[in-house]
């Protein structure tokens, strides 16, 4: 039995013309899931959500909601609902009747969608500003309108195109936080798009990192940010430095490691030598980066501000960097 709202990607490709924007993508999210679709520019995240939307169709391939296929039905059948980048609001109505214009096309009397609107408003706390046009709000007040207009129809999932590029950063911030809360509150799925490992990891009970138009890992947050399965996810998401031995390669998180003199022994541990060449304070931690003869890579050590100031190396000192067998692990190179 599918759990209802189940949202399904079966074997999902999608060729514009010649080019392959998304190859063979199978993908499976349960229903209250906050999920980000994260990857670099191109790997096929807008893609994705617009035929889960139905603004695309899809070349091969079946998407499911609750079990059901629905690759076939218009957007207004499919129980989902888009938010735009550009929040697409009408210019010419304000926001009571922007939030309340898709209940209106469906033909609900003016009380009715009035009132529901109302609540919407309430639920973005934009309340008090139902009778002010689009270009009377600030950016994020906008998209607050935006989000209860998406939100009206009830949808079984909500989808979002990089929702947040563009608010200031101290808006966003303030933005994702609510963004999770009113996921939480009203229990559905929310499907968001980013190109930022931040937001993902913030907001994100799922995080599926696509790339070249497939899906590369599909983690929560935690998992993903500690056992990156591929040398892409881990120089993707940062964090990680990458050091090969002959032909394998492994991931030892910046903030693993110990800075030693250069002539530290070793014992149960692994160790590089290097020479540092920048030491960046920035605020609660200290973050160096060495080079190490031989090696292309930089590799960086992050250390609390309190361990760094105990015994401050400086730029161009030789040092030795060692970290225990256990916190180094395996990738599958990519
Ligand atoms: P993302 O959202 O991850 O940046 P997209 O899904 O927008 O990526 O694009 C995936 C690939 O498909 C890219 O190579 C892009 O150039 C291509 N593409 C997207 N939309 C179209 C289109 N309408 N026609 C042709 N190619 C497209
Ligand atoms: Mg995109």
């Amino acid at each position: 039995m599918d759990v209802p709202n189940t949202i399904e990607f079966i074997s999902v490709s999608k060729f514009y013309g010649e080019q392959l924007a998304v190859n063979n993508i199978n993908l499976k999210i349960p229903n209250n899931t906050y999920c980000c679709l994260l990857g670099p520019s191109g790997c096929g995240k807008t893609t994705s959500l617009r035929m889960l939307a139905g603004h695309e169709a899809i070349s091969n391939g079946s998407i499911r909601l609750g079990g059901q296929e629905i690759n076939a039905l218009p957007p207004a059948k499919r129980g989902t609902a888009m938010m735009f980048q550009d929040y697409a609001l009408f210019p010419h109505l304000n926001c009571l009747d922007n939030v309340a214009f898709s209940l209106k096309m469906r033909g609900i009397k003016k009380s009715i969608r009035h009132a529901k609107a109302r609540e919407l408003l309430d639920l973005v706390q934009m309340s008090d500003y139902g009778l002010r046009k689009p270009d009377q709000l600030s950016g994020g007040q906008q998209q607050r309108v935006a989000l209860a207009r998406a939100l009206i129809t009830d949808p079984k999932v909500l989808l979002l195109d990089e929702p947040l590029s563009a608010l200031d950063p101290f808006l966003r911030i303030k933005m994702r936080s609510e963004l999770k809360k009113i996921q939480r509150d009203l229990g559905i799925s929310f499907i968001h798009v980013t190109h930022s490992q931040d937001e993902a990891m913030a907001l994100a009970d799922t995080i599926v990192v696509m790339r070249n138009g497939e899906i590369e890992q599909v983690s929560n947050p935690t998992d993903l940010f500690n056992y990156p399965k591929t040398e892409f996810v881990a120089r993707f998401m940062g964090g990680q430095n990458i050091i090969r031995r002959g032909n394998d390669i492994f991931a030892i998180r910046k903030d693993r490691i110990k800075l030693n003199h250069a002539n530290f022994v070793k014992k149960d541990n692994f160790t590089v030598s290097g020479i540092i060449n920048s030491v960046e304070f920035q605020g609660n931690h200290v973050h160096i980066s060495v080079s190490i003869p031989n090696d292309n890579e930089e590799f960086s050590i992050i250390l609390s501000d309190s361990i760094y100031y105990d015994d401050a190396k400086k730029v161009g000192d030789k040092i030795t960097a060692a970290w225990k067998f256990q916190d180094q692990y395996q990738l599958i190179l990519s």
